[in-house]
């Protein structure tokens, strides 16, 4: 699932490439969408702005519309110049959204709407998020209320739900708690201030070091590429997530690995430098 920085980044991309842009076509495999395109077309607007909040984007359009969209597991957006060739086949184009010099392509993005100001304003699942992670008005006491406010919670139950911290995905929740060297399978009651203001303070980190911004004021599509070690080396990027059975690059202890919550995500940790108690 991609995770809140992922989400970041392809928000300003977009913003970039078709802010304060016209658009000229638009075209989507997805009924709900083609309905409103059909009672009052996209063609014609301009997108005013796009953002991301926790998982979110939204792309917002002259005359009071909003698309809302999803990626969950598989979905992506990519941006090309026109003419350019896609990297995904036609065939999982859900959104395709044209402006003279630009064309944002949304691939399998399973979850997508328009909305109004007013009906977004009413949407449960973003009106229901905790404090983003990315937001510049982020506020570390808040999120530890936030976290204090759900202790019966396992710690990596915690940092996954969207309505307690919005952005963190399941590789960063594994590496803030092994960065912070506390296991995530300790429920949140027994934390205690100092481990919660670091566990905060690191996945706020890894967060916006991997948006950082590089490129400039240069269009690329992103990678996805995330790392969170300070290693260049691409089979160094990451201390834990899916490194079951290999050593810590700390100790040398095997990573371990168990499916946590109801959802079963699986989580990753060192059992010597997070140990349980
Ligand atoms: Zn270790």
């Amino acid at each position: 699932m991609p995770e809140g920085d992922t989400i970041f980044r392809a928000a300003r991309t977009l913003n970039r490439a078709l802010g304060g842009q016209m658009v000229t076509k638009f075209e989507s495999q997805l009924p709900q969408l083609s309905r409103i395109d059909h009672d009052a077309p996209i063609a014609g607007r301009t997108v005013e702005k796009v953002d991301a909040v926790g998982k979110w984007m939204r792309m917002y359009f002259s005359g009071d519309l909003v698309l809302v969209s999803h990626m969950l597991m598989s979905g992506s957006w990519h941006i090309y110049r026109v003419g350019e060739a896609w990297k995904r086949p036609y065939v999982q184009m859900r959104i395709a959204i044209y402006t003279d010099t630009f064309v944002a392509v949304a691939f399998q993005v399973p979850i997508a709407e328009f909305h109004t100001a007013a009906s977004l304003a009413r949407h449960r699942s973003i009106t229901r998020l905790g404090p983003d992670m990315l937001a510049e008005e982020f506020d570390e006491e808040s999120a530890v209320v936030q976290l204090r406010n759900r202790p019966e919670l396992e710690l990596g139950v915690a940092l996954l739900r969207q309505s307690v911290l919005a952005g963190l995905g399941n590789v960063f929740k594994s590496e803030v708690c092994f960065i912070s060297q506390v296991n995530p399978f300790r429920p949140v009651a027994s934390l205690s201030g100092d481990e919660l203001k670091r566990l905060i303070a690191n996945a706020r980190k890894f967060m916006k070091a991997n948006v950082a911004d590089a490129a400039g004021d240069a269009i690329i599509t992103y990678t996805g590429l995330r790392r969170t070690t300070d290693r260049a080396d691409p089979s160094a990027r990451l201390w834990v997530y899916r490194r079951t059975g290999e050593p810590c690059r700390r100790c040398g202890t095997p990573i371990r690995s168990h499916k946590q919550g109801l959802e079963a995500r699986t989580t990753f940790w060192c059992p010597s430098c997070q140990p349980a108690a």
